[in-house]
Formats: structure tokens, C-alpha cells, sequence
């Protein structure tokens, strides 16, 4: 066993010095709670309680790590949502971000930047929906840090995970001739999968363990975007057959409420945060997929990596043209 060790949970202090005896009771409250709800995980020598966390380590394997930050007013509006999801959200899209890799989750660590008025209680809703997500991917939270300022939340979840024997997938390894799958389906994200979704890591594993899978994107910006991604870091293009794309339920009801707005193919092309797996695997690998689809969900081909650089879609008349990449990019000014 090897040992890694983590940071730990700490509070940091306020600025203002009336304040701190203040922060103090609040400290301790809040760590009190967090010792009764953390519970025990195996992987996990020690946890909260000191300057940084141990994990216990299997060798050999590479340690994996992914953090998201997310933040009230951009990813989610907690006026609108129940606090719970946004909490449950920080720690999914991490755990997408693993699946994404083929790396099996160890453990977290969690940064909340709470607004000083009502901060303990989001807290402790932002907790009671990352803990049943955690347990249910067998993640210890390792430790974290909490702060509170005059702005609203801000979460940053940090993940650690393993991988099984096989290297971690990239976005690097596909090649001309790989076909492109894709899980589930896409779009409309926007109508609530973008805080309910299940994060693809027992797909992965699945896929990881028994098939040959050269490169790898989880979708969050985007499933164009996100390929174009794929392509560019594999120095090769893509097409994607336009009428083979699995299209959402949510994207089509969207495309219902808004005839003006966007087609359902557009939103499948487009939206974000589907967090679905988009996958390049050789040919045979994907024919011996449709044959016998080992995984509880829909694992559709969509089109081909190419010798040509950039993103192309194939038309139901067969016709190829160049597809704009478009999909959810922060901005930054
Ligand atoms: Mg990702």
C-alpha cells in the first residue's frame, strides 16, 4: 500500500477580527456535523480532523484527478432549485469527468464559498446532496474548505480516482477508420438532466475492462464542440451522420415550447451538460457492440473519425459538408 495524502477539512478565518469568535462557533458546529455525516470509507485512513486527509492507495495504478467549480448565477440558479441538486450537481460533473477518463472514483474533496447570510444551511443542503451521490459511487470525502464572503455560492469539487490495469482514456488517441459512439441521448439538457444526470462511470469501467476504446470526452459543452475537442487533440476529423444522432425526448418538447428556437438535431448538436460519453473505438470494436450492447443504456453510432481535419456532418441524402463546432464556451473578458 502506498499513501497519498490529501489535503484536510479547514475553515478559513474572516477578515474581520470581531467576527472570528463568531466564526469559531460556526466552525466547530459545522465540523461537528460533517464528522456525524461523512461516515466511514475503507479507502479513506483518515479523514477530517487533521492538516490534510490519507488515502489508502492499490499499486499499481495512476492517480487520476479532475475539479469543476460551479457557481450560483452561471451553472444554476438557487432561487430556483433546490439546493440539494446544485450540491449533488458539483460532485456528478467531477464523476463525469472520471468516467470520462475510465478512472473508478476514490474520493473528494469539497471547497463552498457560502454567501454570510444563510450560509451554514446551504451548506449542509449543498452536503445532503452530494453524500447519497457519493455513497452511491463509493467516494470518500476526503476533506475540504470552507469560506463565506458577501457574494452568492461558489462550490469546487476536486475528485481522485484510480485506474483499472488498462491506461486512462484521452481525447488524443482516435484515429482515422474509429468509429464514434455516443450513450444515451442529447439535448434539452436545460429541462433538468443537467442537474439529475447519472454520471457514466460504471459504463465506462464496463466498456474499459473487456473492449478497446482509443479516445474519450464526457459531454458538457456541447456533443460538436466536444468532438471537434476529440478531433483536434487526435490530429485527425470527424463526421457525424446527422440521422443516426439520438435525439432527447427533453430536446424535442423544448423545440415544441420554442418553434422559433433551435430544431431538436440543433439541440442535440449543441446543448450542454448531456454529460454522455462520446466514444472512439475501432471498427470491430463497434460492430461487436451492436451485436451485444453489455451496458444498461443506449450505446449508438454516430459517425467516424477521418483523415480530413475538422468537423463534418453526413446528410441523410449523403452528402458531406463542414459543421460548425458550437456548444456552451465561458466567458471570459
Ligand atoms: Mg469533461
Amino acid at each position: 500500500l502506498r499513501e497519498v495524502r490529501f489535503l484536510f477539512y479547514s475553515i478559513g478565518r474572516l477578515d474581520d477580527p470581531a467576527r472570528i469568535g463568531e466564526n469559531a462557533g460556526m466552525e466547530s458546529e459545522w465540523i461537528r456535523w460533517l464528522a456525524k455525516n461523512l461516515g466511514h470509507h475503507p479507502g479513506l485512513k483518515l479523514g477530517i480532523g487533521d492538516d490534510a486527509a490519507i488515502l489508502r492507495w492499490q499499486s499499481p495504478a495512476d492517480v487520476v484527478v479532475a475539479v469543476d467549480l460551479v457557481a450560483d448565477g452561471t451553472d444554476f440558479f438557487l432561487e430556483q432549485i433546490d439546493p440539494r441538486r446544485a450540491g449533488r450537481k458539483s460532485l456528478a460533473i467531477n464523476l463525469s469527468d472520471l468516467a470520462a477518463m475510465a478512472a473508478e472514483p476514490i474520493a473528494a474533496v469539497v471547497a463552498l464559498l457560502l454567501p454570510r447570510e444563510g450560509g451554514m444551511g446551504l451548506a449542509r443542503q449543498m452536503y445532503e446532496g452530494l453524500l447519497p451521490l457519493a455513497e452511491e459511487f463509493g467516494v470518500a470525502i476526503a476533506g475540504g474548505d470552507t469560506n463565506s464572503w458577501d457574494g452568492r455560492l461558489v462550490a469546487s469539487v476536486t475528485v481522485i480516482g484510480r485506474t483499472h490495469g488498462r491506461a486512462a482514456w484521452t481525447r488524443s488517441g482516435a484515429r482515422p477508420g474509429d468509429r464514434l459512439l455516443v450513450t444515451g441521448s442529447l439535448g434539452g439538457s436545460i429541462l433538468g438532466k443537467h442537474l439529475d444526470f447519472v454520471p457514466r462511470v460504471a459504463e465506462a469501467l464496463a466498456l474499459a475492462q473487456a473492449y478497446e476504446v482509443h479516445a474519450a470526452i464526457d459531454v458538457s459543452d456541447g456533443l460538436s464542440l466536444d468532438l471537434s475537442r476529440v478531433a483536434s487533440a487526435s490530429g485527425c476529423g470527424a463526421v457525424l451522420d446527422l440521422d443516426r444522432i439520438p435525439v432527447s425526448e427533453s430536446a424535442r418538447s423544448l423545440s415544441e415550447q420554442e418553434p422559433a428556437g433551435p430544431t431538436p438535431l440543433e439541440r442535440a448538436l449543441e446543448d450542454g451538460e448531456d454529460f454522455e460519453l462520446l466514444l472512439a473505438v475501432p471498427p470491430a470494436t463497434a460492430a461487436t457492440l451492436a451485436a451485444a450492447c453489455p451496458l444498461p443504456v443506449a450505446l449508438t453510432e454516430i459517425g467516424e473519425f477521418i483523415d480530413a481535419a475538422g468537423l463534418w456532418a453526413r446528410w441523410p441524402d449523403g452528402q458531406i459538408k463542414p459543421l460548425a463546432p458550437r456548444g456552451y464556451e465561458h466567458v471570459l473578458k
